[in-house]
């Protein structure tokens, strides 16, 4: 599984990247970015920051899709 975040959607929160410090961290311009791997042992902790998420800004996708 992939991780997305749309620049366009992300209003800087930084909900995500307090529910999955070890998927999203801050860029400069105060949008998220994704830094790691969806893993089995992150991968609720993914699945919770998308939930969360207010600007529904985060996408996870089938590798390759
Ligand atoms: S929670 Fe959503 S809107 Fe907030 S920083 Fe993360 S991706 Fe952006």
């Amino acid at each position: 599984m992939k991780l997305h975040v749309d620049e366009n959607k992300c209003a800087g929160h930084a909900l995500c990247t307090v529910i999955a410090p070890d998927l999203f961290e801050m860029d400069d311009l105060g949008k998220a970015q994704v830094i790691g791997e969806v893993t089995d042992a992150n991968r609720l902790d993914a699945e919770d920051a998308m939930r969360e998420c207010p600007a529904v800004a985060i996408l996870m996708a089938e590798d390759g899709a």
